[in-house]
């Protein structure tokens, strides 16, 4: 008979851990690769941050890939915001740091919804801008 290396019970001779603790050492691995795809979602609303988890995760992972695609969005909307306040302050520069001021705001704003979904394991759509669709 052989025990357990963890706690010491009593176990078949052909494994190392008992049930329980293989499960507690699953459950625990499992938590980190829950913990490693939140980051890589929340890189999704960092800028062009976004291109690490589309290139390195796994196409079928709907929440990160949901992830994603509001960060690409997000992406377009502020570079969008950016440009039209670049060329309105040539024009109108109050309008246009108005613009650029305004656009700050709502894109940190995001960031920050966007974040706290992805804390809360929640597949939310951002508002505004949330509904399109870039990648599937
Ligand atoms: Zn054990």
């Amino acid at each position: 008979m052989k025990y357990c290396n963890n706690c010491g019970k009593e176990i078949p001779d052909d494994q190392k851990l008992c049930e329980e603790c293989k499960k507690a050492k699953n459950e625990k691995i499992n938590n980190e690769i829950n913990k490693n795809i939140n980051l890589l979602a929340i890189l999704a609303y960092l800028g062009l941050l976004f291109i690490v988890p589309l290139v390195v995760c796994d196409k079928n992972n709907k929440f990160v890939r949901f992830h994603v695609n509001q960060g690409i969005v997000l992406f377009i909307f502020s570079l969008v915001f950016n440009l039209l306040s670049v060329v309105v302050f040539f024009i109108l520069p109050i309008i246009g740091y108005i613009i650029g001021a305004v656009e700050s705001i709502f894109t940190l704003a995001f960031v920050i919804v966007g974040v706290v979904n992805v804390c809360k394991e929640e597949t939310k759509p951002l508002p505004i801008i949330g509904k399109i669709n870039i990648i599937k």
